[in-house]
């Protein structure tokens, strides 16, 4: 049995063939650990010439997406607790935390706008939610549903051949990843920190924390002030190891030197 099912609703359904074949989304599709639908809202207009847009009443520039077929779309593939996210910059913004609740739905349907967006009675039809990547305007949703699904599809179980590579991303565990190296151990001149070479195990997993800490703290002060605030009530052995990070970076910063600390 498949884990999540996405249905996209779209007007350039091709633009996601190449999606469905590649990586790790391409793998979960043909293992059937996930299900993708692409469907083309323009095969639920009615009429010969399958209208699917209008001029917006009250004048302005752009096209509006109609009712009847977006609106069709989505009752013709939503399934019984399925939830429908219109993409739309009006919306609440995507994070991790947004992509970890979305991962546990049984089916996600992802609405694609295009032109000046969607008549606001298909939004208060079917209490449909509007989901936003970023403060930025496409000029459709195809990128940001991909964005979407390729988010979410990494924490579907069994998508990530290693499951701990999820929770050591950035964001998941409230902080930024650590910088990663391969192969050669030394290119112009430049080393792999020699930490990394050891074969300790644990030793390897306290500089990685160290350098997730400083890096977040250089470069992220929202991120910081979060796992700080979290950090104080943690009372585990990390923690303190966490602790002791922590005032080294805030220490180099009133040095004036907290730039520079990763
Ligand atoms: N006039 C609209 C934008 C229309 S852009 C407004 O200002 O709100 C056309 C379509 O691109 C939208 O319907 C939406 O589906 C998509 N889109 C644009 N920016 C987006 C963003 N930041 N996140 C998600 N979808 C976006």
């Amino acid at each position: 049995m498949s884990g999540l099912r996405i249905d996209i609703l779209t007007l350039f359904p091709e633009l996601f063939e190449s999606m469905q074949t590649v990586s790790l989304l391409g793998q979960a599709l043909r293992d059937g650990r996930m299900e993708i639908g692409v469907h083309n809202i323009r095969d639920f207009a009615t009429g010969r010439h399958r209208v699917v847009d209008d001029t917006p009443y009250g004048g302005g520039d752009g096209m509006v997406l109609k009712c009847e077929p977006v609106v069709a779309a989505i009752e013709s593939v939503r399934r019984p607790g399925g939830r429908v996210l219109v993409l739309s910059p009006r919306g609440r913004r995507l994070d991790q935390a947004v992509v970890q609740e979305l991962s546990g739905e049984s089916q996600l349907v992802l609405v694609c706008g295009r032109y000046a967006g969607f008549d606001e009675r298909v939004l208060e039809h079917t209490g449909a939610e509007e989901l936003s990547i970023g403060d930025y305007v496409l000029s459709g949703g195809e990128a940001a549903a991909w964005v979407v699904s390729e988010a979410v599809s990494r924490l579907v179980p069994g998508v990530l051949g290693n499951p701990d590579s999820a929770r050591c991303d950035s964001f998941s565990g409230g902080l930024l990843e650590h910088p990663v190296y391969t192969r050669p151990p030394e290119f112009q001149g430049r080393q792999v920190p020699e930490e990394l070479m050891t074969g300790n195990h644990a030793e390897i997993a306290r500089f990685r924390r160290a350098q997730s800490i400083r890096i977040t703290a250089a470069r992220r002060p929202d991120l910081m002030a979060r796992f700080e605030a979290e950090l104080a009530e943690r009372r585990d052995a990390e923690a303190e190891r966490d602790r002791a990070v922590l005032s080294e970076v805030l220490d180099a910063k009133d040095r004036g030197d907290g730039t520079r600390s990763c």
